[in-house]
């Protein structure tokens, strides 16, 4: 318990109770194995591959109410971050040791756990290729592996690299660490700090613009707000998707003199001499004949250079290699690979394979890649793998939701809730969900991360 919730008279018990009522998709936990999923007398082997946010709250879930299957999560890591805490480790809020637990402490009791990497799956087959322990069959498989950032696609960049050149990515936990020490310093030195980040789809698309907000609102807190020039440099056409956040985004970054250039993908740092390299793609440009007469190869993105003092990128993201190299991308469609894992929007089933379910930063689904989302879509995962094994219709239906809590300020979050169709879904009662809040940083700061690892990871949730 952290010194400023005792003060305020809380305890973790109560945070955690208060985590129910406030919402956030966190209303009812507990209530799951007791409702939402009555016990089954389904049998099979029923294979968990990435036992992450999405694949331990799935298996939790799963063992609770199938005590005649073989469950198996699969995972190298011994490890479990707790990945929304990354930002606040690098505005200086939480230790990285915080935001960490062994894997082995998680494992729901009764599941089977594998350290091992899978390296192949062979849908067709209903079986995977493990590094260590071979082949593993599968009746049953639960697709949630993550991603994989690829540092190096920006040239002169590696995972390894960073920190070099006063280059910093809070998508690695000791990268976010050493976020906090450059932010404090470049209050004191002042520069050109510029924020950018990437091109492909990411995960929590808001976390490099808080770590921007959370940087700016440090220096002003400091008295240095002068002293450094902050500039936003996005792939993206503007800041955010959502026209309501977007709205107060949009605000905050004027009043803030926050400058925001879009259309730019960030190509190469060179971190001797302290510049990045940006192509610019704007809309309709890069076509064959744009910009000319008639058909023609299409131009080469324009290119401009920034000299920093600090940078903070982001990479870009993919499923990872032994799923991209699987049949599982195949769109049944158009018969042509995906750019993430083909799955129904709604029941979360694989589109091609009937006995494969997805979820979490994998899933091929139009919704934010968040935590938030994982903790609606794993119910609705283990509801319909259950009718599946019993042969029943598919009923689970997941809406979209998905939560950004957007850290404007030290005591400040607007708390982006929302579904496919973009509709704001606020779950935290008495406050206008388009302006950012206090009762929004207590959820962030002190209640979310104990919910995850005390709840949601334990399909309590
Ligand atoms: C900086 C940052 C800020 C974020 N902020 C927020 C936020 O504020 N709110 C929010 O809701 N979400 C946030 N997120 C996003 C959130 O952490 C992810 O969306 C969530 O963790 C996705 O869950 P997942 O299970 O799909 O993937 P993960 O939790 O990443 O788990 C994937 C697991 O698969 C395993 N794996 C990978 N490859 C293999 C393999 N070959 N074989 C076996 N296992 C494998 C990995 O070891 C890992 O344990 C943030 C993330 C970051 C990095």
């Amino acid at each position: 318990m952290n010194r400023e919730a005792s003060r305020a008279g809380f305890s973790r018990r109560r945070l955690l109770q208060g985590a129910g009522v406030a919402g956030l998709g966190l209303a009812g936990y507990g209530a799951y194995a007791a409702a939402a999923c009555p016990p089954s007398e389904a049998k099979g082997r029923v294979v968990v591959v990435g036992g992450g946010a999405a694949g331990l709250d799935i298996a939790a879930r799963l063992r609770c109410a199938l005590p005649r299957a073989e469950i198996t999560v699969i995972d190298p890591a011994r490890v479990h971050y707790y990945q929304p805490g990354f930002t606040m480790v690098a505005c200086g809020e939480f230790t990285p040791e915080e935001t960490q637990r062994p894997e082995e402490t998680l494992i729901p009791g009764g599941v089977r756990w594998l350290a091992d990497r899978v390296e192949a799956i062979d849908a067709a087959a209903n079986r995977l290729t493990t590094r260590a322990n071979g082949v593993v069959p599968y009746d049953y498989l639960v697709l949630t592996p993550g991603l994989e950032m690829h540092f190096a696609a920006i040239e002169g960049i590696s995972r390894e690299r960073l920190g070099e050149g006063n280059v910093h990515c809070i998508y690695d936990v000791k990268s976010a660490q050493a976020c906090w020490t450059a932010i404090q310093k470049l209050s004191e030195s002042g520069g050109r700090a510029y924020f950018t980040d990437t091109w492909t789809k990411l995960k929590c698309g808001g976390a490099p613009k808080k770590i921007n907000m959370m940087a700016e609102d440090y220096c002003r807190r400091q008295g240095t707000r002068d002293r450094v020039d902050f500039q936003f440099y996005t792939a993206g056409k503007e800041l955010f998707e959502v026209p309501l956040f977007r709205k107060r985004l949009d605000a905050i970054y004027a009043e803030r003199n926050l400058a925001v250039t879009p259309h730019h993908r960030i190509q190469s740092v060179d971190t001797r001499a302290r510049r990045v390299t940006f192509e610019i793609h704007e809309p309709g440009q890069g076509k064959a004949g744009a910009g000319g007469s008639g058909a023609g190869p299409a131009p080469a993105p324009r290119r401009v250079t920034r000299e920093f003092d600090f940078l903070h990128i982001v990479p870009p993201m993919t499923p990872p290699g032994f799923v991209l190299e699987s049949a599982l991308m195949e769109d049944p469609e158009t018969g042509k690979a995906a750019q993430w894992v083909p799955t129904d929007a709604a029941t979360l089933r694989h589109a091609r394979f009937g006995n494969v379910f997805v979820a979490g930063d994998v899933a091929g689904i139009p919704t934010s890649k968040t935590a938030a989302a994982v903790r609606m879509q794993a119910p609705v995962v283990a509801e319909n793998l259950i009718a599946a094994m019993e042969g029943r219709k598919l009923t689970a239906a997941y809406d979209g939701y998905t939560a950004c809590p957007f850290t404007t300020e030290y005591g400040k979050v607007l708390m982006a809730e929302f579904d496919y169709a973009k509709t704001p879904k606020p779950s935290i009662p008495f406050v206008d969900p388009g302006h950012e809040h206090r009762p929004g940083w207590i959820l962030k700061r002190y209640m979310l991360k104990p919910a995850y690892f005390d709840l949601m990871l334990r399909g309590r949730m």
